[in-house]
């Protein structure tokens, strides 16, 4: 498979092409199309395999330009992670215009509520930010339909389950789910049957 045969949009595929990418990587390949059909997805991947890449095409494949609601959110362990997953959606985004934006600690909250106010497309954060700007009604949920929990057994291990719930509590009921994770322990199967319907699973 190639990039061309995706159905990815034509300004998403230039954007993929200047990043500097060829073709798929194997999550790529198999994860990205079942999540534009609209499954929940199990990943079951390491990072280094091009799972940032692989959120970053469904997330702007995804969103809907003429909208400036947040579309998509992304949780991620760290601030590194959550940073890193901005910019590689904002470079593949570009020529589709996809506003992104990173919720993280240590960045000043009048900056994300200004960014927010301002209208973004995507949310990329870690559980602990992203919570509190849903809670001060900075970050608003009623268009979000994709969440992605990125390195999630991290997440877990970071003590980061209970704010985890406490942000799916805010999202729509019709959400589309996508977990990625190195390891599935039984926390996170757990999860995925409290957030997901008929996961399709990938093994990379
Ligand atoms: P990740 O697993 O997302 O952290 O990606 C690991 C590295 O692989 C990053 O440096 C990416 O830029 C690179 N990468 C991801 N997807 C591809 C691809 N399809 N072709 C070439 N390099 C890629």
């Amino acid at each position: 498979t190639s990039f061309n045969d995706m159905g990815i949009k034509e300004d998403v595929l230039r954007g993929v092409y200047e990043f500097g990418f060829e073709k798929p990587s194997a999550i790529q390949q198999r994860a990205v199309m079942p999540i534009l059909q609209g499954r929940d997805v199990i990943a079951q991947a390491q990072s280094g395999t091009g799972k940032t890449s692989m959120i970053a095409l469904s997330v702007c494949q995804v969103v809907d330009t003429s909208s400036r609601e947040v579309q998509a959110l992304i949780l991620s362990p760290t601030r590194e992670l959550a940073s890193q997953t901005e910019k590689t959606i904002q470079a593949i985004g570009l020529h589709a215009n996809i506003q992104a934006h990173s919720c993280i600690g240590g960045k000043s909250i009048g900056e994300d509520i200004r960014k927010l106010e301002h209208g973004v497309h995507v949310v990329s954060g870690t559980p602990g930010r992203v919570c509190d700007m849903i809670k001060r009604r900075s970050l608003r949920t009623r268009a979000i339909k994709l969440l992605i929990l990125d390195e999630s057994d991290e997440m877990l291990s970071r003590g980061f389950k209970d704010q985890i719930y406490d942000v799916y509590r805010y999202l729509p009921p019709d959400l589309q789910v996508c977990l990625v994770s190195a390891t599935l322990p039984h926390e996170i199967l757990e999860m995925t049957s409290k957030f997901m319907t008929e996961p399709v699973k990938i093994l990379v």
